[in-house]
């Protein structure tokens, strides 16, 4: 009985929390870390809008924090804020930036400060992609998949630096993902500007390491109910046997990259910077660099 005990014990601590597909707040919740572990502290989130941003602004919420949700969409971030204020009691306020223009970045710091009067975290979760054959790709949406992801988060980390992270510490985690690792095919554009975020990681947690400033990246696997896994997993993310070759057996969900977000964001990694975190069951490692299956897909969400 204590083996058997043993044994779902073990499977606990693989079993995803449960998530809901659309971006809506979470219906159930249950605590694991503990749920004033921010308390007191305030979020900047690009990209809290929807999909893993938003499931990170809620988590965030449900553990004590405030959070700014920032985006080019200034009706979804509305809308977003509403129901994530409803569902957790916290303050949350939305703003619209794009992160290729810093003066929006700046606009939006400068409101966010006047409102809460600090800022301890940041997730850089903006982003765009989709799937292309590099010798379809124009030289212009390369460079704005650089733009967006790259320079974007660059430009958001340097504002935030010089307004408040220089003179009171602070966290960024910077949201990138594993393509680059094996050279994913028709994602030359978005693994090319994820590895340099990855980089810049490690740079900045260099340079701002003595600023108290930690600098971390998370790299999520295929995560269901999100616009990446409708747009690059398709009809092929969706058939069960694409599990097979994931050690885990699965996709992960939002909630599974909120916690890991949380533990980065929080004094549980107090020692930790410069470092990526993978959480994607182990995909990366086994998973098949298919290119003309995912070639079939282009093809097929294209109709
Ligand atoms: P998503 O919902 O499309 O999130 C992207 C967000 O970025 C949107 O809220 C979008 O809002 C915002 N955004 C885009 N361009 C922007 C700009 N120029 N300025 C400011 N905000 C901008 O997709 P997701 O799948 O949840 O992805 C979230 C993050 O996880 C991304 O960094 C993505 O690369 C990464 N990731 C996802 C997966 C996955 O399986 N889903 C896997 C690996 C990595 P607006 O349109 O309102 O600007």
């Amino acid at each position: 009985a204590g083996d058997r005990a043993a044994m779902a014990e073990a499977a606990a601590a693989s079993r995803p929390p449960p998530d809901v597909d659309t971006d809506d707040c979470l219906r159930e919740y249950r605590h694991l870390f503990s749920p004033d572990i921010l308390a007191g502290q305030v979020a900047f989130i690009t990209g809290g809008g929807s999909g893993i941003g938003f499931r990170i602004a809620e988590i965030f919420m449900r553990h004590g924090c405030r959070t700014v949700i920032a985006s080019r969409n200034l009706q979804r971030v509305s809308e977003a804020s509403k129901n994530l204020v409803a569902a957790t009691g916290q303050q949350c306020l939305p703003l619209s930036i794009d992160v290729r223009q810093p003066q929006t970045i700046v606009a939006a710091v400068d409101e966010a400060l006047k409102e809460f009067k600090r800022i301890d975290i940041l997730v850089n979760g903006a982003a765009g992609n989709f799937l292309c054959p590099a010798s379809a790709l124009s030289f212009n949406a390369f460079k704005t998949v650089i733009d967006i992801d790259t320079i974007g988060t660059f430009n958001t980390s340097k504002v935030l630096f010089e307004k408040y992270f220089r003179d009171h510490g602070g966290v960024i985690v910077n949201i990138t993902a594993t393509l680059s690792y094996r050279g994913q095919a028709l994602q030359v554009h978005a693994g090319t500007a994820k590895a340099a975020i990855d980089a810049m990681t490690r740079h900045l947690a260099v340079e701002w390491g003595p600023n108290n400033i930690r600098v971390n990246s998370l790299a999520p696997g295929p995560i269901t109910g999100t616009e990446g896994y409708r747009r690059l997993g398709g009809k092929f993310a969706e058939e069960a046997s694409q599990f097979d070759t994931i050690p885990l057996q699965r996709a992960g969900n939002k909630t599974e990259i909120a916690h890991s977000t949380l533990y980065l964001a929080s004094p549980l990694s107090s020692y930790v910077t410069g470092t990526t975190l993978v959480v994607d069951g182990g995909s990366w490692l086994t998973s098949a660099n298919n290119f003309p299956a995912l070639l079939g897909i282009a093809s097929s969400s294209a109709k």
